[in-house]
C-alpha cells in the first residue's frame, strides 16, 4: 500500500501554514529585538528541512504529547530565530502570527 495520499496531506498542511509570511511578520514585530541572555540583536531564521527548500522558513514543530497513537503526535507549528551570537532560541506560533489581525 502506498503512503502517498498521507505524504501529500502533510505537504499541503505545510503549504497552510504560510509560514514564509509568517516568518516575515514575526521580523517585522520584533525588528531590532535584543536577546535576553546576550543583549545581541542579530537572529537568524530556521530554514530548510523537510519539505522546505533551504533556502525557505522551514517550520518547528513543539510536541504537546509525545505519545501518538493514530497518526501524528500532538504539535503545534512555530516561526524560530536563533540569536547569532548566543545561540538562544526563540520561537513564535505561527497561528498566532498568521490569525485574525487586531
Ligand atoms: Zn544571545
Amino acid at each position: 500500500m502506498s503512503d502517498a495520499p498521507e505524504k501529500k496531506d502533510f505537504k499541503a498542511q505545510i503549504a497552510e501554514l504560510k509560514i514564509e509570511v509568517a516568518a516575515q511578520l514575526v521580523i517585522e514585530k520584533t525588528a531590532d529585538a535584543e536577546c535576553p541572555f546576550c543583549k545581541n540583536s542579530e537572529w537568524f531564521l530556521e530554514t530548510g528541512g523537510g519539505l522546505s527548500p533551504a533556502e525557505d522558513a522551514a517550520p518547528v514543530f513543539l510536541m504537546k504529547d509525545p505519545r501518538s497513537f493514530l497518526g501524528p503526535a500532538p504539535s503545534f507549528a512555530t516561526v524560530s530565530l536563533s540569536c547569532t551570537n548566543c545561540g538562544f532560541v526563540r520561537l513564535h506560533n505561527a497561528s498566532v502570527i498568521n490569525g485574525p489581525k487586531s
